[in-house]
């Protein structure tokens, strides 16, 4: 039965077994990871096509699981089409090297924000900014190898650290200017001073961390130099529906209307980042 009030469907729902409710905070999650059934209608997400084959079922069915405010419902969900769909996250990413993975799993505390893992070969994985925790999301990154490093783009996007840090036994990285007490983040293992640019402790010169301030004081990027991929937390924002290569195909912005420290630092750092350094920028926030 669907219970009364915000969690009912709103009416530009596509009839059928997909919906969404009016809880929705136009996050944009479910339109690229599910972009054929979700679409932005009227100020927020809509299904605007139900998915009429296994695949989009599944696709619409990992949006369901990432929707960070559970905003998306289906009358019946098919046990083996939602196993497969648990099985798909995180979703292996296109770059310019195989190894980098989108988690799903959104979590409202990080306002929606995309996490990312990134498959080492020598190991030492990492982990970019914190998905919702879930035991099923934790043993399918279990099953690609852990998590050694917990990156921490910003303090916007730090909620789980603790979680996430503890299943794996991972090191959390973040700027220790961005550390507080208030999140726990001030007990972070690896706390970084000054303005870097900096490696990880374990030294892999694959991967080069980025003094970024602008959307906060002491925001980071991490760029992984074998995917030629930029992890840019909520320093560039994306526009919805991306294809690979978001930085050549100009569909990375930065934004003004969420910034909370200095925009004009954060626009200069934006092109210093984009001058040949990746073919990729995968942010935590995708714009509409
Ligand atoms: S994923 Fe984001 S845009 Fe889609 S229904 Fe949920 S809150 Fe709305």
């Amino acid at each position: 039965m669907i219970p009364p009030g915000p969690l009912l469907p709103i009416i530009q729902n596509a009839p059928g077994n997909f919906y969404v409710d009016h809880t929705c905070i136009d996050c944009a999650t479910c339109r690229w990871v599910a972009p054929g059934s979700f679409k932005h209608v009227d100020g927020q997400a809509a299904v605007t096509s139900q998915p009429l084959d296994a695949a989009a079922r599944i696709e619409a069915l990992q949006a369901v699981l990432s929707c960070p405010t559970f905003s998306i419902h289906a009358t019946h969900r098919d046990p083996a089409e939602l196993k497969a769909a648990q099985a798909g996250l995180p979703r292996p990413w296109p770059t310019a090297a195989p190894g980098v993975y989108y988690c799903g799993w959104h979590s409202e505390e990080t306002f929606g924000g995309a996490s990312w893992l990134i498959v080492r070969p020598e190991g030492g994985n990492v982990m970019v900014d914190c998905p919702r925790f879930n035991p099923v999301l934790a043993k399918r990154i279990a099953e690609l190898g852990g998590v050694k490093w917990l990156f921490l783009t910003h303090r916007d996007d730090v909620a789980g650290h603790q979680r996430w840090a503890s299943h794996f036994g991972a090191s959390r990285v973040i700027h220790e200017r961005e550390a507080t007490a208030r999140q726990g983040t001030d007990a972070s293992e690896v706390q970084l001073t000054g303005t870097g640019p900096w490696t990880l402790p374990d030294g892999g010169d694959d991967v080069q961390i980025i003094h970024t301030p602008g959307h906060t004081s002491h925001h980071l990027c991490l760029l992984s130099r074998p995917h030629e991929a930029l992890f840019t937390g909520d320093h560039l924002c994306a526009h919805e529906e991306p294809a690979p290569g978001g930085v050549e195909e100009g569909r990375v912005e930065v934004s003004s209307q969420f910034n909370w420290y200095s925009f004009e630092k954060q626009v200069g750092g934006g092109h210093s980042l984009v001058k040949g350094r990746c073919t990729a920028a995968w942010p935590a926030f995708w714009l509409w």
